[in-house]
């Protein structure tokens, strides 16, 4: 087996490769390695997303996301504008489509004024201006807001760890871990590694890992489906920069929304579906044993009796383009069925508690010589740096 490594991280997202990089800036020429079960990092959430550079004005203050996004979007756009990396500060446009939404975007503007962002409220004239195509009675422009290609990110940090002396072993899934004298005892597809420390990021995995590895694991992940359109070269202009609603607080995810990428691309969506395996991009994949495992878990079952009603909503939306696009037609009015095409989805890894609390902030869990990522949705990729550096500070702090 050979002797103990100083660190292992499990999962080559943009949270394990940020946490390898991390560890190996905090500790020149320790010995870490990426395990990472797919044929390249990347391959789930991390490149599947809205590729959005977030602000951080929907965080309660004093909360991880909070902080971490504030710090995050800046060393994010460093990290790609010094790596030749696409990156775009564009700002972006929350609108308020109905009467009734004008207080949560009053409450927005407050929040992200309490932030330290610069954020601009606006009449449906002066949103024209910035957005020619949008329908609404209200709008708030936050300018910290941007787009950035994560893929490349993700490529830049797997360099990097390599170039520091780490390694990226792809094809690789751990398949369990034991608690051992001096560390853990890692069992992969390809063998066994001993390490002084374990950190989880296995996104849509991690509580499976985390209860793997020993740790006391409340709640589970719950797979939600982000099922995205594309605007068609022709409809592009109707979008210039970033479109959301406002958001429903009762939800951690932001509603459908418009973000024109790096690329030029014009994505709309995410919407939000059970997925019915834990890297279900479609309907049709299926996992039996997993889809049963979340319909019995307690979290799923207190989640449904509590959004029943939103959930058939979102089933619809997801089954029915027409109700897609009139998702879409509140932010843009003029936007029509043939402007749009299909996209490839994403699935977010939400941790859901065992009443049925969907978990808003990131979670790390300690658990015996490891740390486990449990809950690192929207915006971790933005601030994958930070999470990173904080991961690597807990770890090194005796
Ligand atoms: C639809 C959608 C839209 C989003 N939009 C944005 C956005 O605009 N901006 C933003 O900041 N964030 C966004 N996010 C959130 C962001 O993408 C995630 O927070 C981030 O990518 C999480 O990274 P991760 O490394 O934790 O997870 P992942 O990227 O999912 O990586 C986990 C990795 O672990 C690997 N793994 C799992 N189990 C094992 C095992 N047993 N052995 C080895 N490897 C294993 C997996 O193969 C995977 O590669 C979005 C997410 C989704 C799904």
């Amino acid at each position: 087996m050979g002797s103990a490594l100083d660190a292992v991280v499990v999962g080559g997202g943009i949270v394990g490769l940020a946490t390898a990089r991390a560890l190996l800036l905090d500790r020149p020429g320790s010995a870490v390695v990426v395990l990472e079960k797919e044929s390249a990092p990347a391959l789930h959430q991390s490149g599947r997303n809205s590729g959005v550079i977030h602000s951080g004005i929907y965080y309660p203050p004093g909360s991880l996301k909070a902080r971490l996004c504030a710090a995050g979007r800046r060393s994010i756009e460093t990290y790609a504008r010094d790596h030749g990396i696409p990156v775009e500060i564009t700002g972006k446009l929350i609108v308020a489509t109905r009467i009734e939404e004008i207080d949560r975007l009053d409450a927005l503007a407050e929040r992200g004024r309490a932030h330290g962002l610069t954020v601009r409220p606006m009449s449906p004239a002066e949103a024209a201006e910035v957005e020619p195509h949008i329908g609404c009675v209200a709008a708030l422009h936050v300018a910290e807001t941007g787009v950035v290609d994560f893929p490349a990110v993700c490529a830049q940090l797997a360099r990097d760890v390599v170039e520091l002396g780490g390694e990226v072993r792809t094809s690789c899934r751990v398949t369990a871990v034991a608690t051992v004298p001096g560390g853990q005892r890692v069992t992969t597809t390809s063998g066994e590694l001993r390490t002084r420390r374990l950190v989880n990021c296995g996104g849509l995995q991690s509580d499976l890992l985390a209860a793997a590895a020993g740790a006391n694991v409340s709640g589970r992940i719950i797979p939600f489906r982000g099922e995205y359109r594309e605007l068609v070269p022709a409809a592009r202009p109707l979008v210039r920069g970033l479109i959301y609603p406002v958001p429903d607080p009762r939800f951690p995810f932001l509603g459908v929304h418009l973000t024109r990428g790096v690329d030029g691309g014009v994505h709309a969506g995410p919407n939000a579906v059970l997925a019915l395996a834990r890297e279900g991009y479609r309907w049709i994949d299926v996992d039996i044993g997993e889809t049963v495992d979340t319909l019995r878990s307690p979290a799923f079952r207190h989640l449904a009796r509590r959004h029943l009603r939103d959930g058939i909503g979102e089933v619809v939306r997801s089954l029915s383009e027409r109700r897609f696009l009139a998702e879409l037609q509140r932010l843009v009015p003029e936007l029509r069925a043939e402007d749009l095409q299909p996209a490839p989805a994403g699935v977010r890894a939400q941790a859901v508690l065992d009443d049925g609390t969907l978990v808003d902030d990131f979670l790390l869990v300690s658990g015996p010589g490891a740390l486990h990522v449990l809950n690192a949705p929207s915006p971790a990729a933005t601030a994958s740096l930070e999470i990173g550096a904080e991961i690597a500070g807990r770890l090194t702090t005796p």
